[in-house]
């Protein structure tokens, strides 16, 4: 369904995709009887050149998710001249060398899942005085090769997070693909409710309307708007 090359995507495609992605939205939110402004797409750009971002910003999209800082580096900052209203968020792990580059590009930050980022973090917001949202990740399938915090780990995370001033909005998770991720999002929801934190992002292209009836925030969907990407991020 979303087959073919990045070369192939015009902005009617992208317009498309994004209506349909709306839609289903709204109706996931509806019969989970939730506000339609409940949830916020966030349009998942890696791996897809400019042009193809341009094109969702010409269809009104203004959230984007990279999930490199070096990718996301290359291609944001002349975007953001021409739309001032622009958000971006860094959905992919982030190493402790690379957080001057994350502060200054990004909105919000959905991966703090160790102290020692934590504590970066708090040393350069203070530095610049920018202060973008930060989410911890959970590793919510205890999944070895993931990032993520444990979730029995989350709460000392989030007071060591809250010692150091940050803001942390909330949760987000990644399921693992060969599973059922219902379970991982109700788990996510009911730590979320635990720790008080609302912002739960979790959902991507194949499971998002799940996410959504489990009480997705911020929902990270990507191959359903700009097609299948050219190499596995
Ligand atoms: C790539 C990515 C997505 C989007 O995945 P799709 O299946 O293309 O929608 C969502 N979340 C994270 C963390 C990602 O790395």
């Amino acid at each position: 369904m979303h087959g073919g090359s990045i070369g192939s995507f015009v902005v009617s495609d992208i317009q498309d995709n994004l209506a349909r992605i709306k839609a289903n939205m709204a109706q996931a939110l509806a019969q989970a009887g939730r506000n339609n402004d409940d949830a916020q797409l966030i349009a998942v750009s890696k791996t897809n050149p400019v042009e193809a971002i341009q094109n969702a910003l010409k269809a009104g999209q203004r959230v984007f998710g990279e999930n490199r800082v070096q990718e996301a580096a290359l291609k944001f900052p002349a975007l953001r001249d021409d739309y001032p209203d622009l958000k971006l968020h860094l959905i992919g792990p982030l190493q402790t060398n690379k957080v001057r580059d994350a502060v200054a590009l990004f909105d919000v930050i959905h991966t703090l899942d160790r102290p020692k980022l934590a504590r970066a973090l708090a040393d350069e917001m203070r530095r610049v005085g920018k202060m973008p949202d930060l989410l911890l990740q959970v590793n919510t399938g205890l999944e070895a090769q993931k990032a993520g915090v444990a979730p029995d780990q989350a709460e000392t995370l989030l007071k060591i997070a809250q010692d150091y001033g940050l803001p942390v909005i909330g949760l987000m998770c990644i399921p693992p693909v060969d599973q059922d991720p219902s379970p991982h999002f109700a788990m996510l929801r009911q730590l979320g409710a635990k720790l008080g934190l609302k912002t739960l992002s979790m959902g991507m292209s194949d499971d998002y309307p799940v996410a959504l009836e489990h009480g997705a925030n911020l929902i990270r969907v990507g191959s359903a708007i700009f097609g299948a990407r050219n190499y596995p991020a």
